[in-house]
């Protein structure tokens, strides 16, 4: 049985004129993890602040477990928030900042020890309790912020970015611990990211944003595998999209493209004669037999990079356009050369019909 955490219902926001969120209809189950991922001003952080409250919407509801919330003030919703400056306050310990929270809610000073305690160890830090924050590191500083919104067991959590400020090697590392805390205190999390690597890595569910709408909503999976758009194939990862006909045979179709990549029994229920369709680099295989394999293509090596276990090659087709294809390193490849014929080849499960 699920149950439903947070659910927006047709859900607006304008600012004067500028439509920051079309009306937005969406729900979080209870223990899910979903993310907010989508350019610059796609509207995350609009979304995250509606359910915070430190917006007000301009149409719909809002509702978080089985409270309307629309009308309620942030400190009433019940709810912890992680931002991507640690806003921790600078003249106050760790653990004061920490036991902040519980302070408001005027529990015992046993009370606040015990769970204050608690916290740091949740997020790796204990015995870090009598520092200032300007003594810690940037990601030490957001794990304290991770801590002073768990101290008080909220249902929910939301953060924007949390991780926007640190360098490469500690975002890894805090995503895992982030990963880590979630997994362990079945919290619900809502995140926002514009980084799709990290909403790949985190997400049981991402919901891609595009211009204040949601483009499509789904699994890691459904995303990466599965995109809908131009504009979801695009955001994720690296594709290639190419125009293509489309024959189509009962429950699958038959596509070929000006360039001769031809591809039968591609699955899909579209009756329409062309469309736009997307293969992944690492989707392609290398034929290395003399044969020309059934599904795929053939064209002439425009360049090949070698970056450690993988190898891109650039394939100029006979319309003159390129697809790229990415492989796994293999020492064969090394004699790849500049202008050489090479067949690639694709799973007709591997072609996705974009609308
Ligand atoms: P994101 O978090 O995805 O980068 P936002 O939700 O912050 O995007 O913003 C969505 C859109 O709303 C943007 O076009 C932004 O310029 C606009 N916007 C956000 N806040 C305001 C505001 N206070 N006044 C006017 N426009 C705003
Ligand atoms: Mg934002």
């Amino acid at each position: 049985m699920t149950e439903t955490m947070v659910r927006l219902d047709e859900v607006e926001k304008l600012y004067g004129a500028v439509r920051a969120l079309w009306p937005t209809s969406l729900e979080i189950q209870k223990g899910e993890f979903v993310t907010l991922l989508g350019p610059s001003g796609s509207g995350k952080t609009t979304i995250l602040n509606l359910i915070s409250g430190s917006i007000g919407a301009t149409c719909g509801a809002i509702w978080i477990g089985n409270r309307d919330v629309t009308k309620l003030p942030p400190n009433r919703r019940e709810l912890g928030m992680v931002f991507q400056n640690y806003a921790l306050m600078p003249h106050m310990t760790v653990f004061e900042n920490i036991a902040f929270p519980l302070r408001v809610r005027k529990r015992s000073e046993a009370d606040i020890r015990k769970r204050v305690d608690e916290v740091l160890e949740v997020v790796s830090l204990a015995g870090y309790g009598e520092r200032k924050p300007k003594e810690l590191s940037g990601g030490q500083q957001q794990r304290i912020a991770i801590a002073r919104c768990l101290v008080y067991d909220p249902d929910l959590i939301l953060m924007d970015e949390p991780l926007g400020a640190l360098d490469k090697k500690l975002r890894d590392q805090l995503q895992l611990e982030i990963k880590r805390i979630h997994k362990t205190l079945g919290v619900t999390l809502l995140y926002v990211t514009h980084d799709q690597s990290e909403a790949l890595v985190l997400s049981d569910r991402i919901c891609l944003m595009n211009g204040g709408r949601i483009e499509q909503l789904g699994t890691p999976d459904d995303l990466y595998f599965r995109p809908r758009t131009i504009f979801a194939a695009d955001f994720l990862g690296e594709s290639n999209i190419i125009d293509a006909s489309l024959e189509a045979d009962g429950g699958s179709a038959k596509i070929s493209t000006a360039g001769g990549l031809v591809v039968e029994g591609v699955p899909t229920d579209t009756k329409a004669a062309s469309a736009k369709i997307m293969i992944r680099p690492e989707s392609f295989t290398v034929d290395t037999g003399d044969g020309f394999a059934r599904n795929g293509v053939q064209g002439v090596v425009e360049d090949t990079t070698l970056t450690g276990g993988v190898i891109d090659i650039r394939l100029r087709l006979k319309d003159g356009s390129l697809i790229s294809v990415r492989q796994l390193t293999r020492r064969d490849f090394r004699s790849i050369q500049h202008g050489q014929q090479l067949s690639v080849s694709v799973k007709p499960s591997d072609v996705v019909i974009l609308q």
